[in-house]
């Protein structure tokens, strides 16, 4: 027999007796959003590798080794996108929404990354992430953590905490960034290999290592706070001044940069200690130079993004996220005469039951070996049509997941006496 083959290292099914999981949360997340006033945009999944290497940054882990880059058949590089930003602002600029406009957008997608795979990292993974333009002010920075906080309430989550830094400036990062190498200089002799490439070319990243060798040097590190200018002092305090008074939790932590080369001012991550190393679950930070830097006009813009893998990990703790979608109504048919009937019959009941799930069962099989497959489905009940059934224009109703009895009823009584099994429809 030939090798069957298997999905790629890192890129999972999402199997059925999962997907009512992701449903449920993905419901949550649209309502959310609605609620605040963004709208959905949906974009390509491949773009032209140059649009990752402009916005991302070069030296970042994302462009140098993780991206997922081709050539397609007319010899033009492209790559799987592995965020969802750059897609956005890209389209932005090539339809010209983003110029003068207030935007608050949201995307929902599959992100592709070539990490080592483990337990929250994979390779193929979702994120839903928003994107704001046009907003220059602390206020929209704190409606980002304000949703996100809703949003942990709302799932039942307390064990997300907040994380905020500020970056300041292009020009204060510049001359954090010369004091930073400095000091780092002095220390050559304790930075690992990625830290020592990333001296010469993006510093900053190297207070984002997940070398615990690191850790120790980049504790003594000066902090960018010392560099910032007044504007953005102020920024940050309207920031944690509208936490504060929404009595949002957080907490300062100066080693906050992000991976990413396109923030400046706030930054934030949430953080969980229950998922071990991979404890983020969202991400976010204020971009307003990257429209400019991909060609646009100048615009204010700040965003996060959330890897739902990792929020479903911490959601499936909590038992009612385990549950499968089942029948409701599990109908089926005995004897020659009663199939045709029966499924009419499954038809009528979607007619008037329409968001409930009727499984109508198909292929003939004796009465018995119908049932357990209904009571395997988990229905809450079958409706049994039988010749004899037919003949006196009669059902029987056959709880599988309640208390009530089995009862034969005529069929005029059928739907009303449903109703009071599935009060709304
Ligand atoms: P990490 O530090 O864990 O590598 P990151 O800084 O690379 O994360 P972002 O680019 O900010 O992550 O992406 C936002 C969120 O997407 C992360 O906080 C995480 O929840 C999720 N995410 C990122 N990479 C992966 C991955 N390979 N697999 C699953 N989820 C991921
Ligand atoms: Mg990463």
């Amino acid at each position: 027999m030939s090798k069957t083959i298997q999905s790629v290292r890192g890129m999972h099914d999402l199997l059925p007796e999962e997907t009512s999981a992701w449903q449920r949360l993905e419901k949550i997340l649209r309502r959310l959003m609605h609620a605040y006033g963004y709208r959905e945009i949906r974009l390509p999944i491949v773009e032209k590798t140059e649009l990752f290497a402009r916005s991302i940054g070069d030296v970042t882990d994302i462009v140098e080794k993780e991206m997922y880059t081709f050539e397609d058949r007319n010899g033009e590089s492209l790559s799987l996108r592995p965020e969802g930003t750059a897609g956005c602002v890209r389209a932005g600029i090539q339809h010209g929404f983003l110029h003068n406009q207030v935007q608050r957008l949201w995307y929902l997608g599959t992100m592709y990354r070539h990490e080592r795979p483990q337990k929250g990292r994979y390779r193929e993974f979702r994120q839903v992430g928003v994107e704001v333009f046009g907003l220059e002010g602390p206020d929209i920075d704190a409606e980002l953590i304000m949703m996100g906080t809703r949003l942990w309430r709302q799932l039942g989550l307390n064990n997300v905490r907040l994380e905020i830094n500020t970056l300041g400036s292009a020009e204060e990062r510049a001359a954090y960034r010369d004091a930073l190498v400095t000091y780092l200089e002095t220390h050559r002799e304790r930075l690992d290999e990625d830290s020592l490439r990333r001296l010469e070319r993006n510093p900053l990243r190297i207070l984002d290592s997940k070398n615990p060798a690191m850790r120790a040097v980049i504790d003594g590190a000066p902090e960018l706070s010392g560099h910032l200018g007044e504007a953005s002092r102020r920024h940050f305090e309207g920031v944690l001044q509208r936490l504060d008074d929404a009595g949002i939790a957080y907490q300062i932590n100066p080693r906050l940069v992000r991976g990413l080369d396109y923030y400046n001012r706030t930054v934030f991550e949430w953080i969980t200690d229950d998922l071990g190393a991979q404890g983020t679950v969202c991400a976010g930070g204020r971009f307003d130079g990257l429209v400019e830097q991909l060609g646009g006009s100048f615009t204010p813009a700040i965003g996060f993004a959330m890897g739902l893998e990792r929020l479903l990990a911490l959601l499936r703790e909590q038992s009612d996220w385990k549950t499968e979608q089942t029948p409701d109504i599990y109908v089926l048919a005995t004897g020659a005469a009663a199939d045709g009937p029966a499924m009419g019959l499954a038809e009528s009941l979607r007619d008037v039951f329409p968001a409930r799930c009727i499984v109508y069962h198909c292929g003939s099989a004796g009465l018995k070996s119908q049932l357990k497959r209904a009571d395997k489905s988990g229905a809450v009940l079958a409706v049994i049509l039988g010749d004899d059934e037919i003949a006196g224009n009669r059902v029987t109703v056959k709880p599988l997941r309640l208390t009530a009895e089995q009862a034969t009823i005529s069929g005029s009584e059928l739907v009303p006496y449903l109703k009071t099994f599935f009060s709304e429809n």
